[in-house]
């Protein structure tokens, strides 16, 4: 899981691609995306390539999640944004392009336009319970 030949951030992690660094440590990397959704449109990342959030080992989601309050907020303040959104995309079907692991920093303005298109549906009798049993199966909780 180290390295992916074809993989566009690996080869940016290895400096084989330039880009706009914002932020690194030994197992992090944060760079502007070449598409901003608006200025600052910051990605953070694992070095090593992870296709998918789930495939993250604990210590290194850890890294992660603990580097990303800080940056959201640098992301915030140098694009003197009234908010962020942070978005993560795990799939062709969610959105995700590039297939190593990557968090959306994405500065926000009232009345920019961006947005989901948030469809709230609902649930069936019985459907929101037996949805908990199964995760009940994976957590034991
Ligand atoms: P995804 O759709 O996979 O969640 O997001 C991939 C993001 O990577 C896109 O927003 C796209 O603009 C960005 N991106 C793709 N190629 C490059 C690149 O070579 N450099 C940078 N900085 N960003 C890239
Ligand atoms: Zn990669």
């Amino acid at each position: 899981m180290g390295e992916s030949n074809d993989c566009v951030f690996c080869k940016i992690v290895d400096g084989q691609i330039p880009c706009y660094k914002v932020f690194e440590t030994e197992e992090l990397l944060a760079f502007l995306d070449i598409g901003p959704l608006s200025a600052g449109h910051t990605l953070l990342l694992p070095k090593k390539h992870y296709a998918a959030m789930k495939e993250l080992p604990d210590s290194l989601a850890g890294s992660l999640g603990q580097a990303l309050p800080q940056l959201a907020g640098a992301v915030q303040t140098v694009s003197k944004s009234e908010g962020v959104n942070i978005l993560q995309n795990n799939g062709r079907c969610a959105g995700q392009e590039v297939d190593h692991v990557h968090i959306h920093i994405i500065p926000r303005f009232d009345g920019d336009g961006l947005g989901f298109r948030w469809k709230p549906t609902s649930y069936d009798e019985g459907q929101a319970d037996e949805i908990c049993s199964r995760f009940a199966e994976i957590t034991g909780k």
